[in-house]
């Protein structure tokens, strides 16, 4: 329940992790069960051969809550979904095969998101592309050298990096780059699916930046809080495109469902505004704490660094403490994507926890 899971010995833990921030909401919040309940007894799926209205419902509760009113929203089933279709939409619309994305990324495992993810582990042979490239998070020289040969289709880029280390771009860069994209006539990416849905206080993280408008955002994780489903908010250059993407489950009335009782939750329990408080209140305490060198992030997106290695740390947090946390690329980073319904006490009992065992 909330932000506790037991395990099958019946032992309770806290967790700050959310599942890699699929938990939005909190697990078995009882709205939700009985949205997907209720659904699931009225009729689980029909294909996207006729018209489903709790798509356009969830289109439209998500363009009130994120108040981007003039996207249209494709349904998939998951984050690197999200993210092949986005690539191929740009891709159909400027006619072009390059892509940019930056180091530290993360998009997926699928063909074209791995391509861009910065793991060479993860690239198959059949995977790599000659025209995408990882530039340094920040170098927008070297995005506008490679805008200027005329090959690139789009540019990708994290609301915040999450598998990076919570590494937040910054706000000049964000919007240097959305410049740089309508100067070069090349599609702007902003991969929401760990930052969206309200994690950093604000409902996408390049929310933070005024007067960016990406043309096309991709979503998962917390959109379903467990549930398999994903979404491209497309701008209007796609619309007449529209008709060129296609799905058999996306789109479907149990995955609806979940994400409607999502949103619902969302904006009932003022969850962004959660975030956003209890996110600030954490980071000033974990900064206090000798042994954590860093902490950065927005709203319950948080990363903070070690003065060691943050693994035998996470194992006693979980052992003694019964905390769970994530890791990220660098050794020394702890991770924190908790549901958005966490309260204080768990926060600060996690805060309590990290000082003893950095302590001793
Ligand atoms: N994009 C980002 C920023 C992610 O963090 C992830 C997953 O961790 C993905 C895309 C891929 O999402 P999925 O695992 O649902 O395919």
């Amino acid at each position: 329940m909330g932000s506790l899971i037991w395990d099958d010995q019946g032992q309770e833990y806290l967790d700050l992790y959310g599942g890699h921030a699929v938990i939005s909401i909190g697990h078995s919040h009882p709205h939700y069960v009985q949205r997907i309940t209720e659904q699931v007894n009225q009729l689980g799926f029909y294909s996207n051969s006729i018209q489903i209205p709790l798509q356009q419902q969830l289109a439209n509760k998500l363009a009130e809550l994120s108040c981007l009113h003039s996207y249209q929203l494709f349904l998939v089933n998951s984050g690197a979904e999200a993210n092949e279709n986005a690539m191929k939409m740009a891709s159909f619309v400027t006619k072009k095969s390059g892509f940019i994305a930056f180091k530290g990324s993360f998009h997926g495992r699928t063909s074209g998101a791995v391509a861009l993810t910065d793991n060479p582990k993860l690239i198959a042979p059949c995977n790599a592309r000659e025209d995408f490239y990882l530039v340094s998070l920040g170098d927008l020289a070297g995005v506008e050298a490679l805008l200027s040969t005329n090959t690139i289709a789009g540019i990708i880029i994290e609301g915040i990096q999450g598998v990076g280390g919570i590494q937040v771009p910054n706000p000049g860069f964000l919007l240097g780059l959305y410049q740089l994209a309508i100067k070069y006539e090349v599609k702007l990416i902003l991969d929401e699916v760990q930052s969206g849905y309200g994690r950093t206080g604000r409902f996408f993280a390049h929310q933070w930046v005024e007067g960016i408008y990406p043309d096309l955002i991709t979503i998962a994780k917390g959109m379903g809080n467990g549930f398999p489903i994903g979404g491209l908010l497309l701008s209007a250059d796609f619309h007449a495109s529209y008709g060129l993407l296609g799905t058999t489950f996306g789109g479907n009335h149990l995955a609806c469902a979940a994400g409607l009782a999502v949103l619902e939750i969302i904006e009932s329990e003022r969850l962004q505004q959660n975030a956003l408080v209890l996110g600030e209140q954490l980071m000033d305490a974990l900064k206090d704490i000798p042994g954590v060198v860093d902490v950065r992030g927005k709203g319950l997106m948080i990363g903070l660094d070690l003065d060691r290695d943050a693994g035998p740390v996470r194992s006693i947090l979980i052992d003694q403490y019964k905390i769970f946390t994530g890791s990220a690329s660098g050794k020394t980073t702890i991770r924190l994507l908790p549901p958005l319904s966490v309260d204080w006490n768990q926060l600060h009992s996690f805060v309590v926890a990290l000082k003893e065992i950095l302590a001793s």
